[in-house]
């Protein structure tokens, strides 16, 4: 099964077939597990989430009709069946539209959230759209004018030649890199559309309601005044756009691009071969074909594939300057990778399945290499530390639970490991530093899916939801890391 039969949604190409979000619906997730190590090139989105549904299970993915018809052969629908939800082509007509020119006027005017407006409001921001990738660098500068808040250029340029920007949002008028504890990031898969526009809104509305002494509302959830200084007490860093190209190229030809733009790896006449799936390049079991059993495939080495992994361990800029930022501010304990689309809040390990009881166990020992990644299996868990294990599965239930108490859909905090491995994510390889090396800071690291499943390009209402949801979840994960503890 060819990835270049997604080549439909490329303009100016003749349209091979329409794309469909579907999803795997089975009994047993021991059956979708099957079902995934034979069809791993699918697209399931930043990686396959399974979702316990009306007594069975099911799994999302986004695929071609071609590929449809051919599983339409192929599976037992008494054991794998698949839904056809939408098509993707057509409903893009009807997604939230991408920002035309700059609403921020080139820094002089600053974006305001959501948190400080009223509903009646929120009609105006729906109707402006998505940002647009030069909106992302406008809206820091308008942040700096209103509210002096820094902004930092990380050392590395993409392959096109982009600077990446970034904030750091603190009650402290001057900023002392040894006191900032937040980190959050967003657009490392360029289609999630609205990521960045998350991050923005939501320090937009820190630094509006300390400025004017508010409080925030999102939806049905509501924050004081006090809490919002507790939040930018903590000190957040925060890159809302880390895969610029990626972005720039997704907005301009609506493809549902993911990777980075670094043709480095790519063949000719195959355009799919563009590109780093950044969110396995990171050096976190990055060789996984020597970490992990053979049965499985938690990145790709296919440079054609939704999923391939670079040429090295941060062999791209984008994931180099996500680093850069852990040498830069070296207390940073709390960390969010934003995605969509998905519904979920994963925390550490993403290789396999947690365990307490056994140290030897470790994503560092020899011994176990190609045994990982088998979730079901007892040959190998990945070893977390007690204390560890119960913070950062309270943070994730806590965070959830706010997202869902604004009042519009359900967030399922789990292990990230859910039912398939990954390797090389932001997430893992946050919390595997200390692991390596004590002298550094211990970080808690997360992966937010907001939105609805394969649902990349929301729809305006959906866009605006998006926001509510995930500024109540950063505002309630900032508080959580500020209760547990943001010293390690
Ligand atoms: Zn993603």
């Amino acid at each position: 099964m060819k990835v270049s039969t997604l080549l439909g949604l490329l303009p100016g190409t003749v349209i091979a077939s329409d794309v469909l979000s579907v999803a795997f619906w089975a009994k047993e997730k021991n059956q979708l597990y099957d079902f995934i190590s034979t069809n791993n090139e699918i697209d399931y989105g930043c990686r396959p989430v399974v979702i316990p549904a009306d007594g069975e299970h099911k799994v999302h993915a986004v695929i071609s009709e071609e590929q449809l018809s051919d599983l339409k052969r192929s599976l037992d629908p008494d054991i794998v069946r698949v839904e056809t939800l939408h098509n993707i082509n057509k409903r893009q007509t009807a997604t939230a539209p991408i920002g035309k020119g700059d609403r921020f006027k080139g820094g002089k005017v600053a974006p305001r959230g959501l948190g400080t407006r009223k509903p009646s409001e929120y009609a105006g921001l729906q109707a402006a759209g998505i940002f647009n990738a030069d909106e992302v660098y406008t809206a820091m500068k308008g942040l700096q004018k209103e509210y002096g808040m820094t902004l930092f250029t990380p050392p590395h340029k993409t392959f096109e030649g982009n600077t990446v920007i970034g904030g750091v949002a603190n009650k402290a008028e001057k900023i002392k890199k040894d006191k900032q504890y937040i980190y959050f990031t967003s657009g490392i898969h360029a289609r999630e559309r609205g990521g960045p526009d998350n991050l923005i809104y939501f320090i937009s509305d820190l630094l509006y309601a300390n400025k004017h002494r508010k409080g925030l509302t999102y939806g049905n959830k509501k924050y004081s005044n006090k809490d919002v200084k507790t939040a930018l007490g903590a000190g957040i860093v925060f890159i809302p756009m880390t895969n610029p190209d990626g972005v720039r190229y997704d907005q301009a030809n609506s493809n549902l691009w993911r990777k980075n733009r670094n043709p480095k790896s790519a063949r000719p006449n195959e355009p799919l071969s563009v590109g780093v799936d950044l969110n396995r390049n990171f050096d976190f079991m990055w060789n996984f074909t020597k970490y992990f059993d053979p049965s499985v495939s938690p990145a790709s080495t296919n440079a054609s594939s939704q999923a391939f992994y670079g040429t090295a361990p941060f062999s791209e800029p984008e994931t180099r300057n996500m680093v850069w930022v852990y040498d830069e501010y070296p207390k940073i304990r709390w960390f969010i990778d934003v995605h969509s689309a998905a519904g979920t809040l994963l925390y550490s390990w993403g290789d396999d399945v947690d365990q307490s009881y056994d140290r030897k166990q470790n994503l560092f020992n020899p011994a176990y290499d190609g045994k990982r990644g088998i979730v079901d299996d007892e040959v190998y868990k990945e070893y977390i530390d007690q204390e560890d294990w119960d913070n950062v599965a309270l943070q994730a239930n806590l965070t959830t639970a706010a997202m869902e108490a604004v009042g519009g859909r359900e967030y399922v905090p789990q292990q990230a490991v859910g039912l398939y491995p990954t390797s090389g994510a932001s997430d893992d390889y946050s919390f595997s530093r200390w692991h390596k090396n004590k002298k550094v800071n211990k970080v808690y690291g997360y992966t937010m899916e907001f939105g609805y499943p394969t649902n990349f390009y929301p729809t305006s209402e959906e866009y605006i939801q998006n926001i509510i949801d995930t500024n109540a979840g950063f505002m309630e994960f900032i508080l959580t890391a500020e209760r547990i503890g943001l010293e390690g």
